[in-house]
């Protein structure tokens, strides 16, 4: 438990590496939405950029994808009157503590991460130190506000169980009850989407075919073909969802189609007994485009004026730093480190 002390706090973030895409949507983007219309809690959401040169990103492509991602979060429903809405290059603090967390986490803990095997892949010794320590910037995104709650797909579980390890290990070293063991939140019925190409890779921006996600972007023809073309199996679906248990991609469309029109999947799987996926996929394709349509027009109307979108993260980096010096003054002081901040 998040010790009482702690003002609810909420922060997540997702990176400018590609597109936003439709897991990114159902899994974070949407919870970000419904945790700030929460009255509870405090919610700080940001643009992971430097995160996102962890591995190569073109400049000029990277400063697009960043306005674009902004843009995609204020037309899925993040307002920045009720959120703290940030790039994360433009608040200092994050970096500053990341460094202090390289020297708390063990690299025994950082090769264990899931995502460092799967991004390095077998040429290990390529990739950027950056990759490797990405999970203690992470924990320093998290922890340089004292959030106590993260929303997340459930790729990211093992970062944030991480984050509560560092920011322990912290605590432990210095004597002291500073950072919180900050709980990750990992719900819905979309919480991994996997890729529309196969049924046990996630659906990511990284994936080099585009079509193995729908795009935040995508015009309804676009999206409409993608699921027609999405790999399924042969058998109609069934009458219960158990029923889809060894049946990977078919339990993907159905999540997704559950997560699109907030059903629960075991009440999708009710209302499509025994339909096959001819009939399935238009259904589904038409809820996508239904939902997700109104958010692109949105979208593209924000990007027509990037000026606007800089002037709000530039507010939201202020608003941030209220929260943020504070923290690190104190981080420093706890540490010895005989700085100004
Ligand atoms: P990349 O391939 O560059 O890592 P990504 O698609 O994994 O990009 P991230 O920016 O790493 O996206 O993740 C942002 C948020 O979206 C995280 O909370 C992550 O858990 C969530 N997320 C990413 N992919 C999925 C998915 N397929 N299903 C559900 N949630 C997802
Ligand atoms: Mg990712």
């Amino acid at each position: 438990m998040v010790d009482a002390t702690f003002k609810p706090r909420v922060f997540s973030g997702i990176q400018p590496s590609g597109n936003l895409h439709l897991g990114n949507y159902l899994g974070a983007l949407k919870r970000f939405v419904d945790t700030q219309n929460e009255a509870e809690f405090e919610t700080v959401y940001c643009m992971v950029d430097l995160h996102a040169i962890t591995v190569w990103q073109d400049p000029a492509q990277l400063a697009h994808n960043t306005r674009a991602l902004a843009a995609g979060f204020i037309a899925a429903g993040i307002d920045p009157a009720k959120s703290i809405l940030i790039n994360q290059s433009q608040v200092p603090e994050h970096a500053q503590l990341a460094w202090i967390f390289n020297c708390v986490a063990r690299m025994g803990w950082m090769g264990r991460m899931t995502q460092w095997k799967d991004k390095a892949g077998k040429n290990a010794e390529a990739a950027s130190l950056g990759l490797l320590a990405y999970p203690s910037l992470m924990a320093a995104d998290i922890l340089i506000y004292h959030a106590t709650h993260v929303p997340v797909g459930e790729d990211q579980k093992q970062h944030i169980e991480l984050t509560r390890d560092i920011a322990a290990k912290f605590n432990h070293d210095y004597g002291v009850d500073f950072f919180p063991l900050a709980e990750p939140v990992i719900e819905g019925a979309a919480t991994r989407v996997m890729s529309l190409r196969d049924g046990t890779k996630k659906m990511s921006k990284s994936d080099p075919s585009d079509a193995s996600r729908i795009n935040m972007t995508d015009d309804a023809d676009t999206i409409a073909k993608k699921i027609r073309k999405a790999k399924t199996d042969p058998d109609p679906l069934p009458d219960s969802y158990e029923g889809l248990a060894d049946r990977p991609e078919a339990r993907n469309l159905v999540n997704i189609y559950a997560a699109l029109a907030e059903m629960t999947p075991e009440a999708v799987v009710a209302d499509h007994a025994g339909q096959q996926f001819g009939q399935f996929k238009p259904a589904l394709a038409d809820l996508a485009v239904d939902k997700l349509a109104p958010i692109t027009t949105e979208m593209s109307r924000l990007m027509a004026d990037p000026a606007e979108i800089d002037r709000i993260l530039a507010k939201g980096a202020l608003q941030a730093r209220e929260i943020t010096t504070p923290i690190l003054k104190r981080t420093y002081e706890i540490v010895g480190l005989v700085a100004s901040v």
